[in-house]
């Protein structure tokens, strides 16, 4: 039988994305007085790990934690595991985005892929977490368009789709089906499935 799972973020937007796509395993909010470690890691595995692991320790509890992001080809990768504080530790979702915008040349290399890693793990268990980790590459619309999704969604616009639209003007099914988010939870799903059933 499906258990739940400790979700360790406070990212609304990440938690509709993963309820939808772990389901039936039911992710669990984590409890206000549990402090998340910084994301000191150099890798979104490494973040995640960390997210993911001192979550289960606090709960007792299975957990899985998301750490994503976006790196561009004209900045060597950046923002990378800083998408989170590009424009600075307290920056909008919006500061950012326009802060890549201004950052990416008109007529340069506009090519950008989002990276999700996530970690499962397991409170009575030592050793690293499992990670699963997807990349949904794309390039930079010169102008932000859409309401759905989140953070640099306006302005991803998906390889996979080949209409123009961007990731913010999909179906949130249809962002589902090709984002590295859902990518990595297909995975882990299928992992968790394999095991035989949940935690
Ligand atoms: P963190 O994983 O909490 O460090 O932050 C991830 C950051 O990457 C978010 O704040 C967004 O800016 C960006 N990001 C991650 N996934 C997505 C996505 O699916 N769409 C748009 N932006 C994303």
């Amino acid at each position: 039988m499906p258990t739940a799972l400790v979700l360790a973020s406070r990212n609304a937007h990440k938690a509709r994305e993963l309820r939808a796509l772990l389901a039936p395993w039911a992710l669990e909010p984590l409890a206000p007085e549990v402090e998340l470690p910084p994301e000191t890691g150099e890798t979104f595995a490494a973040n995640a790990a960390l997210k993911a692991v001192a979550a289960a320790r606090a709960s007792g509890r299975p957990a899985v934690a998301d750490d994503s992001g976006i790196e561009a080809a004209a900045l060597g990768g950046a923002p990378g595991v800083r998408s989170a504080r590009f424009a600075g530790e307290d920056a909008s979702d919006e500061d950012n985005l326009t802060k890549l915008l201004r950052e990416i040349p008109s007529g340069g290399d506009r090519r950008v892929a989002y990276v999700c890693a996530l970690a499962y793990a397991d409170p009575g268990d030592d050793g690293p977490p499992r990670l699963f980790e997807a990349r949904c590459e794309g390039t930079l619309a010169e102008h932000p368009r859409g309401q759905g999704g989140f953070g640099y969604d306006p302005a991803f616009l998906p390889a996979e789709i080949p209409d123009g639209r961007t990731m913010a003007e999909l179906t949130a099914e249809e962002k589902d089906a090709i984002s590295h988010r859902g990518g990595a939870a297909r995975a882990l799903a299928a992992w968790l499935r394999g095991r035989g059933g949940g935690a």
